[in-house]
């Protein structure tokens, strides 16, 4: 493990990006789209008109919009709403109900997300960086570093596209909608601020301004950049909040989540607490149980008095073990023990189901696996 920190966008600059992306009207909030459409020379009125063709109908066939003349839609197309992602390979498992997308950006640069139909729910994992930052030694995307930020548009285009494979009955067991996101694939969300804000917007606005799902069916993880928790708060969303602790303990956490180093547990948990006081949102603590690590009985009993006042939930991960480490998931009985313990402090946990992992849904290892031998 090195002790390596993470620099931290702690400014919520705009990204810094190689070649520019393109602009989309899902950068845009819906009061500014009228202006982006007269910008590009279109009359400001057709923004609401192409918003309801991408938020409420899902509708990337600009052939059937017929409230546009016929010779301009291709071309109002392309200007507002450009292909952003352009899909490279689709790997399936369990029977088809988990799905993982490789997507490649105008630029060249990969990410992923995966969707997975459960039968109460359908739930898309999105990407928020191309690679990340934050250098956690057991993440396979921590290890690649960070590429660079993806704009709204393109975090907004995984998700029309997924809930977009749900309406057309891609999912077997017919049409569906897409009810949940979370922001758990590549990246970190809070170190590209401003760009899952209008995505999470873009998500919870009523169509035909956004999706109209609800916040609470989305879920923002983090490391625990606590000045990224703060600005949250301040927002007025109420999406469930996951902060990725790991441990209990300062010592191992400065070398689990390097970010420590700047952010410690009391500084993450009480920032985590003012979120939950303002939303009344419980917040999930994720724990990935790696074997000898961080599974130890005492590490239970501490995590368990850290959290039984506060209105926090455990989701327990089994370690996904990437390629090259040696650490690998904990034993059954030391998981089940880790559960008894944090439940006679009356702490809820679940053990996270591990959906994908045929598939290396759990941590940007697709994309990495990509690099090493290109699909045909
Ligand atoms: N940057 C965000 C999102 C990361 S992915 C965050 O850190 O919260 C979502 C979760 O998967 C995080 O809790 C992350 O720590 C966890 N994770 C990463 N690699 C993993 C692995 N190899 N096995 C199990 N969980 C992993």
């Amino acid at each position: 493990m090195s002790g390596k920190v993470p620099q931290v966008n702690l400014v919520f600059d705009e990204p810094v990006q190689r070649k520019k992306t393109p602009k989309h009207l899902a950068d845009f909030g819906p009061s500014e789209r009228k202006a982006f459409a007269e910008e590009l020379g279109f009359p400001g009125y057709r923004a609401s008109q192409i918003a309801t063709h991408y938020f409420s109908h899902l509708s990337n066939d600009p052939k059937l919009w017929s409230d546009i003349p016929a010779d301009t839609r291709q071309g109002i197309a392309d200007a507002l709403t450009p292909k952003l992602i352009e899909l490279v390979t689709t790997r399936t498992t369990d029977n088809g109900m988990t799905r993982k997308d490789l997507w490649k950006l105008h630029d060249g640069v990969l990410v992923e997300s995966v969707l997975m139909r459960y039968t109460d729910r359908v739930t898309v994992c999105i990407s928020s960086q191309a690679g990340c930052g934050m250098n956690c030694p057991f993440c396979a995307t921590g290890q690649a570093g960070l590429t660079r930020n993806l704009s709204a548009g393109e975090i907004t285009e995984q998700i029309v596209a997924a809930a977009r494979a749900c309406a057309n009955g891609e999912l077997p067991g017919g049409p569906t909608r897409l009810s949940n996101i979370v922001f758990m694939g590549m990246g970190e969300p809070l170190a590209n601020y401003n760009a899952v804000i209008r995505t999470v917007r873009n998500i919870t606005d009523p169509n035909p301004d956004g999706l109209g799902i609800s916040a609470r069916s989305v879920t923002v993880s983090t490391v625990g950049l606590v000045n990224g928790i703060e600005k949250l708060t301040e927002e007025g969303i109420s999406v469930t909040l996951a902060v990725s602790l790991h441990t209990p303990d300062d010592e191992l956490r400065d070398t689990l989540v390097p970010i420590n180093n700047r952010f410690n547990i009391r500084e993450v948990l009480a920032a985590a607490d003012l979120y939950e006081k303002k939303t009344g949102r419980r917040y999930s603590i994720e724990y990935a149980l790696i074997r000898d690590i961080n599974d130890q009985s005492w590490r239970a009993d501490l995590l368990g008095r850290l959290l039984k006042n506060r209105n926090a939930h455990v989701n327990l991960i089994p370690l996904n073990p990437t390629p090259g480490s040696k650490w690998t998931a904990s034993r059954r009985e030391d998981e089940a023990e880790f559960v008894r313990i944090l439940e006679s402090y009356g702490v809820p946990v679940t053990v996270r189901d591990t959906r994908g992992r045929e598939i290396d849904g759990a941590c940007g290892q697709l994309a990495a696996a990509e690099k090493a031998s290109p699909a045909s």
